[in-house]
């Protein structure tokens, strides 16, 4: 299927669900996820008019990144980035989705000399093949990476478990939603924490009618 096909659908798909939860559909990013295709498949994923493009490893990422930097398009770090990869990558990226770990807003704020937009990644469902830190970490984390003035909190991540249970999706990114709302009500001013990533091609349309404003869509679009 051709991309512009897919995304037509996937547009038609997010309304739908803007209508039913009473949200703009201007307010939802489509960040379109390549990390299972060619340059020339990203190409046209571009050239259907997606503006945001993600990769969840380093190679995959310095690959597209390279071929087409003098694109308008946002870079996204979806993956687990190992700390000592952080130099190769975060100069390049416009905002990383998965700071799980001290360790790594430590290496953020050393390899750049301004600020980047990050969302933490949290194990919301506590499943222990997850990444992400535990929700009960959350806010000591947050008040913690003050002193990393390079490091800017612009939201919450999560994933869901792999399940048929809508509930149980839903559970978990109705539990985001409250969490980036707890953080957001504390003010502080290097945690904004104004967006939700969350949301993949099995469950956007939940993500979207609890809050999502980041959905990360690889198969549905691109494969
Ligand atoms: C691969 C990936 C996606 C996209 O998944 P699809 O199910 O193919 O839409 C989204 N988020 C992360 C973190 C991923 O690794």
């Amino acid at each position: 299927m051709e991309v512009a096909t897919n995304l037509a659908n996937i547009r038609s798909r997010i309304e739908a669900a803007c209508d039913r939860s009473n949200r703009n559909k201007e307010d939802i990013v489509i960040i379109g996820v390549t990390k299972y295709v060619t340059i020339e498949r990203t190409e046209e994923t571009i050239n259907a008019g997606i503006k945001n493009l993600g990769e969840n490893r380093l190679e995959g990422f310095l690959d597209k990144y390279q071929h087409f930097q003098d694109e308008d398009v946002c870079w996204h770090f979806i993956g687990s980035l190992q700390t000592r990869k952080v130099k190769d990558v975060i100069d390049k990226v416009d905002m990383v989705h998965s700071l799980d770990r001290m360790s790594l807003a430590k290496e953020i704020n050393k390899r750049i000399d301004r600020p980047v937009d990050c969302f933490i990644q949290v194990n919301v469902s506590g499943e222990e093949s997850k990444h992400g830190l535990m929700k009960e970490e959350l806010m000591q984390f947050i008040a913690d990476i003050r002193q990393y003035e390079h490091v800017r909190i612009a939201g919450l991540m999560t994933m869901a478990p792999l399940t048929e249970n809508e509930q149980v999706i839903r559970n978990v990114f109705r539990e985001l939603r409250e969490l980036r709302d707890a953080v957001k009500e504390q003010g502080h001013s290097h945690a904004p924490c104004r967006f939700l990533s969350m949301g993949m091609s099995n469950d956007y349309e939940i993500a979207i009618e609890e809050g999502a404003t980041h959905i990360r869509i690889g198969t549905d679009l691109v494969g």
